[in-house]
Parts: structure tokens; C-alpha cells; sequence
């Protein structure tokens, strides 16, 4: 099974595609995690996005298309993948859509789950991350069982830099602006399944596996 989670930051897309990504044994590709991972490590990749993230803008469709190509085409991802934060507009999910075929491969669901903007900019200023594993908590609404600590791997807790204030408005705006219109992109494909992702997590996790018929 071929998943796209959809939605605005903080909207919970990571969150939920690690418990689908376990529930269905289908790998996670957060290509958020992904570039986090290469400024971390000071990659080539990592250099050249560093600048975009921290201004809450994309990274250049060139340099995540290719990412994402190359992940795909992994041997782990060949019983299905969950895409979290990709395709982020529409160059990026036409490029998508010739990779897949390509591959005689196509998206089975785009998962799109709404919540609303004062609930948005709750849920990015109180997140926490984890620095070994990018599981995501929050200091009320899902705190960890130690402070500080991941529950499944113990790595360190910490704060992205674009989840301060100025940073959150951007990238909503920036949401609207270029994401959004692939709400209508996969609702021409028939592919599009809205979410109302206002509940608990659990809640969600349910609606979703209800969606998606499994
Ligand atoms: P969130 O989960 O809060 O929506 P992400 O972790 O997905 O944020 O993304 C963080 C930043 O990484 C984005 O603001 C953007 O700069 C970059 N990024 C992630 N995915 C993409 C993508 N598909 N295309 C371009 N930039 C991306
Ligand atoms: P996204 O990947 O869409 O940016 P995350 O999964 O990182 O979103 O979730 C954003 C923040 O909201 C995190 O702090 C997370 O713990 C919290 N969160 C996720 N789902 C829910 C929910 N259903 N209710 C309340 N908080 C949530
Ligand atoms: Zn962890």
C-alpha cells in the first residue's frame, strides 16, 4: 500500500505515519527527517537546504525530487511506503507521479487531515522531537513518560528551530499558498481522503485505517 499523509504543519502527519509505518510494516518517509538528518551531518544536501528550513520556506523541488527518488527505490519500500511532508506542490507530485510509473508503481490514498490554525500553532509551539529516532511529543498534549527523554529509543528531546513563532507563520502561509492546491491535484485522481484531525491521536489512527480499508 502506497500512502501520502497531506496537511499543514503540525496537522500530525509524522505522528500518525510512524504508527501506520508499524501497524502495516511499511516504511516512513518523512523527507522533513531526511534533510534534518543531512544539516545534521553537514552533508553536501544538507548545506544547500539548511537556509530554506530555517527560513520556513521549500527546499528546491531539484534537490528533494531526487531524495525522494532514491528512497524510493529501496528495497525496503517495495510492499508499500507512507509519505509524510512530500509531495509539498505540484511540481513535486507530477515528478512523483513519472518516478512511480516508471516503476509500474501508484499511490493507493492521499490521506489529507485537517485541523484548524489556532490548534495548529498550539500543537508546533509546545512540539518536541527526538533527536536519535524524530519521534514527535508535546510538553501537554503528549509528553513523554521521562522529560526529555524519547519513550522508545531514550535519545534527547529537543526544540526544532523553525518551530518558533515567526517560523510557524511562514510555513503556514507557505502551506496555503503552495500545498494546498494539491488537495484539488488528487481529488481529480480520485485518490483524495480528507481526515478531520482535530480527535486524540488514537482517534486519528482510526479514521485513517477506516479510510484506507484494512
Ligand atoms: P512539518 O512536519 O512541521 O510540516 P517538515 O519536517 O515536513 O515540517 O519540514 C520542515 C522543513 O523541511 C520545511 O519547512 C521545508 O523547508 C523542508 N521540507 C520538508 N519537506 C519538503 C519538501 N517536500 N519540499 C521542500 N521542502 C521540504
Ligand atoms: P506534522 O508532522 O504534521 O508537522 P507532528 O506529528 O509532528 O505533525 O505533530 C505536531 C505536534 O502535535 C507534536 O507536538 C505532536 O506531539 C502533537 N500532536 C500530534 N497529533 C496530535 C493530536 N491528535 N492531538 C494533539 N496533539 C497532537
Ligand atoms: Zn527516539
Amino acid at each position: 500500500m502506497n500512502l501520502i499523509l497531506l496537511g499543514p504543519p503540525g496537522a500530525g502527519k509524522g505522528t500518525q505515519s510512524k504508527l501506520l509505518s508499524e501497524r502495516f510494516n511499511i516504511p516512513q518517509i518523512s523527507t522533513g527527517d531526511i534533510l534534518r538528518e543531512n544539516v545534521r551531518d553537514n552533508t553536501p544536501l544538507g548545506q544547500k537546504a539548511k537556509d530554506y528550513m530555517d527560513r520556513g520556506v521549500l527546499v528546491p523541488d531539484e534537490l528533494v525530487v531526487k531524495m525522494v527518488s532514491e528512497r524510493l527505490n529501496e528495497n525496503d519500500c517495495s510492499l508499500g511506503f507512507i509519505l509524510d511532508g512530500f509531495p509539498r506542490n505540484i511540481e513535486q507530485a507530477m515528478a512523483l507521479e513519472e518516478t512511480l510509473e516508471q516503476d509500474a508503481k501508484r499511490i493507493d490514498h492521499v490521506i489529507g487531515i485537517e485541523v484548524e490554525t489556532e490548534e495548529l500553532i498550539k500543537r508546533l509551539s509546545g512540539r518536541r522531537v527526538c533527536k536519535r529516532c524524530g519521534a514527535a511529543y508535546h510538553v501537554t498534549f503528549n509528553p513523554p513518560s521521562k522529560e526529555g527523554l524519547c519513550d522508545s529509543c531514550s535519545g534527547e528531546l529537543y526544540q526544532r528551530d523553525d518551530d518558533k513563532e515567526e517560523t510557524i507563520v511562514e510555513r503556514l502561509r507557505v502551506y496555503d499558498e503552495q500545498t494546498l492546491p494539491l488537495v484539488e491535484f488528487y481529488k481529480e485522481r480520485g485518490l483524495f481522503r480528507k481526515i478531520d484531525g482535530a480527535g486524540g491521536v488514537e482517534d486519528i489512527t482510526s479514521l485513517i485505517v477506516g479510510v484506507i480499508g484494512k
